[in-house]
């Protein structure tokens, strides 16, 4: 598959470039940019042929069967709907868009053009998420009680850009982390949040975006999830808990983009350290991407999933912004 990459990023650079190389037959032939200069820059030190700052006439080039998106937010939309209109596959970061419709627009716009699209949401890829998927879906825990996310990083210097001052761009803590954590609530649990409160701080980092946020989600099983995501904690480290009747699983250092961090079950039986694959989080997105491409298999995060993340975020900074309790409003997935 040749790959059309729309938007010279960070995470392109750092993690989608090499992912899409280590599939077979993958390599990226344009990187489109907003900026020409940065665009020629950013191909020539990664090998690719082609830059543009016109999206068009790549997605022109039909010996390119796939987009991958990673500009800012605000992009998403038009880039997104741009690459559908050319009928391409299309992988898009997350969030998928500034607004759920938006979102929903896009995903009902790939079905009808009949492509793949799907949401890069690295952590249900990853082997820790997926072992402890795998134990709450055998029953190891019993009937699940609550999750609680510890998310609170921080931002490294040279991603404190748009990201912690831009709310055009989709800056802010909430549309960047807590869509993250929607999604692993919701692959963990197998279950849709309902209804959130919540709270949002600019805590040192944030010029107008928050920073930091703390939420707490009601499940239809009635689990409960609580969320805590940040910018600006050096030595919080990650983590993940899930506790049910019969378990808990511990997890440590598993909010990452890399194949690291443990995982522990407790039961009566007493501790025991979770075995997990220690593949690359984006390899196995992208392998998953293809597998859907080929009609073999799902995407790892498909594009309703990425629509759902982000109905969550939207109703944690609602929720947040209000003082309310606020029901999660997923559009027409409800
Ligand atoms: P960056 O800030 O690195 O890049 C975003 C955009 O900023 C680029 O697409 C580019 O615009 C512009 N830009 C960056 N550097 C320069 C420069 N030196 N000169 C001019 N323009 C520049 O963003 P990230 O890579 O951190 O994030 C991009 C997207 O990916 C976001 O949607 C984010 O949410 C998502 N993301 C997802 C992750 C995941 O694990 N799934 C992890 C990190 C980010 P242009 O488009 O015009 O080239």
């Amino acid at each position: 598959m040749r790959w059309v990459f729309v938007g010279a990023s960070t995470i392109a650079s750092q993690y989608m470039l090499g992912a899409v190389r280590a599939q077979k037959g993958g390599d990226v032939a344009w990187v489109v940019s907003g900026s020409a200069q940065h665009g020629a820059d950013w191909a020539s030190a990664h090998n690719v042929p082609k830059s543009t700052s016109d999206l068009a006439e790549a997605l022109a080039d039909e010996s390119c069967d796939a987009v991958y998106i990673s500009s800012t937010n605000e992009k998403h939309l038009p880039q997104a709907m741009a690459a559908i209109a050319a009928g391409k596959h299309v992988l898009c970061e997350k969030p998928l868009a500034m607004s759920v419709a938006d979102a929903a627009d896009m995903v009902k716009a790939a079905e009808t053009a009949g492509v793949t699209f799907a949401t890069n949401h690295h952590l249900r890829c990853s082997g820790t998420h997926r072992a402890m998927q795998a134990l709450i879906a055998e029953g190891k825990i019993g009937k699940a009680l609550s999750l609680r996310i510890f998310h609170a990083v921080h931002l490294p210097p040279h991603l404190q850009g748009w990201r912690i001052n831009d709310a055009t761009a989709g800056g802010g803590v909430i549309p960047d982390i807590t869509v993250h954590d929607a999604d692993v609530a919701r692959f963990l649990l197998g279950e849709d949040p309902q209804r959130v409160v919540a709270q949002m701080a600019a805590s040192g980092m944030g010029e107008g975006v928050e920073d930091s946020a703390m939420s707490v989600w009601t499940m239809p099983s009635g689990a409960m999830v609580m969320s805590h995501e940040s910018f600006t904690h050096p030595f919080a480290g990650s983590g993940l808990e899930v506790h049910g009747t019969e378990g808990s699983i511990f997890a440590k250092d598993v909010m990452t983009q890399e194949p690291v961090g443990d995982v522990e079950l407790v039961t009566a039986a007493g501790r025991a350290a979770v075995e997990v694959s220690r593949h690359n989080l984006y390899e196995q997105g992208l392998a998953d991407f293809y597998s859907a491409v080929a009609g073999t298999g799902g995407a790892a995060a498909d594009g309703q999933d990425g629509v759902k993340s982000l109905a969550v975020a939207m109703a944690v900074r609602d929720a947040a912004q209000t003082g309310q309790a606020v029901d999660v409003d997923y559009g027409d997935l409800a």
